[in-house]
C-alpha cells in the first residue's frame, strides 16, 4: 500500500471500485440470465483420431443477453466463481447437457457429452447427490456423461477428493483431467487420480509444429498416458499438421476448429445425421 500522503492513499480507490463495478455488472447479468433462460450450451465435436468421425461432444456455456454480444466463458466464469454463482450455473449446465444427451440417446444417436466442473462446484457439499439426482431425473445412461475436471478442481477437493472421484466413476460417469500440462500437473497425477482420460491443453497443441521440445514433451505425455491405460484427447487442434502429429503420437481423440467449432445442439445433430448416412 502506498502511503504518500492522503492523496496517494486515495489513488487506488477509484480503480478498485471500478473493477468491482464491472464485476458487479456481470454478476447482475448472470443472475438475470439464470432466472430468464439466457444461458445456453454449445457443443463441440470430439472426433476419433484415426477414423475422423464424431465420438463425443463437449458442452460449453454461452450467455446471450438481448441486444448484446454473446458473452464467452472467460468473461463471466471468473465472476461466477468469485460470487459463488458458479454452483447454480454449473448445476444448470450439467442438467441441460444431460437432457440433451438423453434426447440424443432416445433418438438413437447416443454420444457421450462432457461437462466442465469448476472447483467451487466440485467442493460444494452434495455435489455427488446432485449429480446422482440429475442422472435419475433425466434417465441418461451415466456412460454417456463425462466430467472434465482441471487439476485445480481436483486439488480443491481436499482429502475426500479421491473417494468422491471413485464414487462418481462407480456411478458409471467418466472422468477426464482437463487442460493437462498447464499448472503443476505431472504424470504422477495420472496415477494418483482415478480418471479415464486426459486432455492435452491447447497451448501444447499450438506449439508442437513450432517447437521441437514441445513436440517431444507432448509425445512423451501421450505415450505415458497410454501406458497407464488412459485415453488421450488433444484440444484446440486447428491444422492438418497438428492432427497428423497427434494421431501418429497416439492420441485417441481430437477436438478443435479443424473438426468443428462449438455449435448449437441442432447443428451438431445435423453432423451426426450426416455421419450416419455415410
Ligand atoms: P476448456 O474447457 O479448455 O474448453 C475449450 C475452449 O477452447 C473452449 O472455449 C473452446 O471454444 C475453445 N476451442 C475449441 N477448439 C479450439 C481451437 O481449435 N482453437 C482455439 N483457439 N480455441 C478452441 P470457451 O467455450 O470460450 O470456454 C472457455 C473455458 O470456459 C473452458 O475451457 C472452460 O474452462 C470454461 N467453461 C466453459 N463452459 C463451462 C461450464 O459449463 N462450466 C465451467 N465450470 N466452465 C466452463
Ligand atoms: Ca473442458
Ligand atoms: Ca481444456
Ligand atoms: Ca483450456
Amino acid at each position: 500500500v502506498k502511503t504518500q500522503g492522503r492523496h496517494g492513499y486515495c489513488f487506488y480507490a477509484p480503480e478498485m471500485s471500478q473493477r468491482s463495478a464491472a464485476s458487479q455488472r456481470i454478476e447482475n447479468v448472470l443472475r438475470h440470465a439464470l432466472a430468464h433462460g439466457e444461458l445456453s450450451l454449445q457443443y463441440q465435436p470430439k472426433v476419433d483420431a484415426v477414423l475422423g468421425h464424431i465420438v463425443g461432444a463437449e458442452a460449453l456455456l454461452r450467455l446471450q443477453v438481448e441486444g448484446k454480444d454473446l458473452f464467452v466463458p472467460d468473461q463471466f466464469i471468473p465472476v461466477a466463481e468469485d460470487t459463488g454463482l458458479i454452483v447454480s450455473i454449473g448445476t444448470w449446465a450439467l442438467r441441460e447437457a444431460c437432457l440433451q444427451a438423453r434426447r440424443w440417446q432416445r433418438e438413437g444417436r447416443a454420444i457421450p457429452v462432457s461437462v466442465n466442473v469448476s472447483p467451487l462446484q466440485f467442493q460444494y457439499a452434495g455435489f455427488y447427490e446432485r449429480l446422482d439426482s440429475i442422472l435419475n431425473e433425466t434417465g441418461l445412461d451415466p456412460n454417456l456423461l463425462e466430467l472434465e475436471l482441471t487439476e485445480r478442481t481436483m486439488m480443491s477437493g481436499g482429502d475426500g477428493t479421491i473417494r468422491l472421484l471413485r464414487r462418481i466413476r462407480q456411478r458409471g460417469v467418466r472422468l477426464s483431467l482437463d487442460d493437462f500440462g498447464t499448472g503443476y500437473s505431472s504424470l504422477s497425477y495420472l496415477k494418483h487420480f482415478p480418471v479415464d482420460a486426459l486432455k492435452i491443453d491447447r497451448a501444447f497443441v499450438r506449439d508442437i509444429t513450432q517447437d521441437a521440445e514441445t513436440a517431444a514433451i507432448t509425445s512423451a505425455i501421450i505415450a505415458m498416458a497410454r501406458s497407464l491405460n488412459k485415453d488421450v484427447i488433444a484440444e484446440g487442434v486447428e491444422t492438418e499438421v497438428q492432427s497428423t502429429f497427434l494421431r501418429e503420437a497416439g492420441c485417441s481423440q481430437m477436438q478443435g476448429f479443424l473438426f468443428g467449432p462449438p455449435m448449437p445442439a441442432e447443428a451438431l445433430e445435423l453432423r451426426l445425421v450426416e455421419q450416419a448416412a455415410v
